[in-house]
């Protein structure tokens, strides 16, 4: 069917004749408070681009190219992407990152894409940020301390996530045969993977004397530490996972895990138009500054209008394509188009509705600075409002309003 075909209908059947797509009907579409927009609106005389353009990048962006006459009023862009970040490439792996001075919508967190060849290591490191990360592909061996002094060793795969909260020191290896590859999100927005105190920084700017005296053994044993950091390099690959896990034992373990199986949790929400997977501090409890969800949609299917009320929303589009509409007030609403790798942002209690324009499933992760997930729809809103009430307010028959869904399906079929 076509885009706001019904809206069409609607619009020729008030002008009572088949006036095609031209400023005659134009006050039947969209923004009645403002002039109309969109094509559907326009002169087609006025609609061609013959300016310069790059298609390859022109064509992954058919809303921007062409809005839907619904869109109005100016949004800070909410699309970025992994896609056109450069990499730092090393020995080992590499790693590319959007922060807030790359986006500046994003000011809740920072976003790191890395992979670890087999063997390779992220440098035992620290920082001022929380970091959450969720493994794409492969498999990785975290190790963190915690500030009682308890070790944490842990083997992740696809679909996991870690938490190591601010301060806490940690590095990463990727495994063989594949190496691994994740997506760090920093719950701060201008936390930069390229500013993160290192192990091998800080003893080469300690005097080998001051180093002798802290450790309590020679300055001689300290000759050939690197004087260059190493950020990333290639390590030897790891034993075997308990070997590592007893030889840092001594402590005992942190109270609660640093990991977490989101990808193999069981769905908050699931129907035959896909579901949604969700971790925040009440089930994955140390990840007390970061809640995630992985939503699943069908082709065609939409995630239905909705908004967090307590926190802005970082996507990671993890496969397929899809196109999100984010509302305001003002009005404002603005539709972009999204393929794997690349970036969405919805800042807190703003409205959005994601739609799967592809063939294939949709898949993203969300993830929003605060502990507990929080999440309102309009159909519960809207099926738990006095029924007159909501019929008085949208023209609609009662009946009607009586058939929305009352359970928040979450997403909802094609
Ligand atoms: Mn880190
Ligand atoms: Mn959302």
């Amino acid at each position: 069917m076509e885009r706001l075909s019904r809206r069409k209908v609607l619009a020729l059947g008030a002008a009572g004749a088949a006036i095609a797509t031209t400023a005659a009907n134009a006050a039947s579409f969209g923004n009645p408070d403002r002039p109309a927009e969109g094509a559907v609106n326009a002169n087609p005389a006025g609609l061609t681009d013959t300016g310069p353009k790059n298609p390859t990048l022109a064509n992954q962006f058919p809303s921007f190219e062409s809005p839907p006459p619904t869109d109005v009023g100016e949004m800070q862009l909410f699309w970025s992407s992994f896609n056109n970040a450069p990499k730092r490439i090393q020995n080992g792996g590499w790693a590319r990152q959007v922060t807030k001075s790359d986006f500046a919508i994003s000011d809740a967190v920072s976003g790191v894409n890395m992979r670890l060849g087999p063997g390779g290591v992220r440098e035992m490191h620290w920082h001022r940020a929380a970091e959450w990360a969720v493994m794409t592909n492969g498999r990785c061996r975290v190790t963190v301390l915690d500030a009682k002094g308890r070790a944490y060793v842990q083997d992740v795969g696809a679909g996991d996530l870690w938490y190591f909260p601010a301060g806490f020191p940690h590095s990463l290896q990727g495994l063989g045969p594949e190496g691994c590859e994740f997506v760090i999100v920093f719950d701060e927005g201008d936390q930069s993977e390229y500013g993160t105190l290192l192990l091998t920084d800080w003893l080469a700017h300690t005097p080998p004397e001051l180093l002798a005296k802290n450790f309590g053994m020679p300055a001689d044993a300290f000759k050939s530490i690197p004087l260059n950091d190493l950020w990333i390099f290639q390590g030897r690959e790891p034993g075997p996972l308990s070997a590592d896990q007893a030889s840092v034992a001594s402590a005992g373990l942190p109270e609660h895990p640093f990991t977490f199986r989101l990808g193999a949790s069981k769905p908050i929400k699931e129907n035959a138009s896909g579901m949604l997977q969700m971790a925040d501090s009440s089930t994955f409890k140390v990840s007390k500054t970061i809640a995630a969800a992985i939503e699943t949609i069908q082709p065609g299917a939409v995630r239905e209008m909705h908004w967090h009320p307590n926190a802005d929303e970082w996507q990671y589009w993890l496969q397929g394509q899809g196109r999100m509409t984010v509302f305001d007030a003002g009005p404002r609403s603005q539709t972009a188009d999204f393929h794997a790798g690349d970036i969405g942002y919805v800042k807190k209690s703003q409205g959005h509705i994601i739609e799967n324009t592809g063939k294939s499933d949709l898949k993203f992760v969300a993830v929003f600075k605060v502990a507990e997930y929080q999440e309102v729809g309009l159909t519960s809103w809207l099926s738990h409002t006095p029924p007159s009430l909501v019929a008085q307010h949208l023209n609609m028959e009662l009946g009607d309003i009586e058939r929305i869904p009352r359970d928040q399906p979450g997403i909802m079929p094609g």
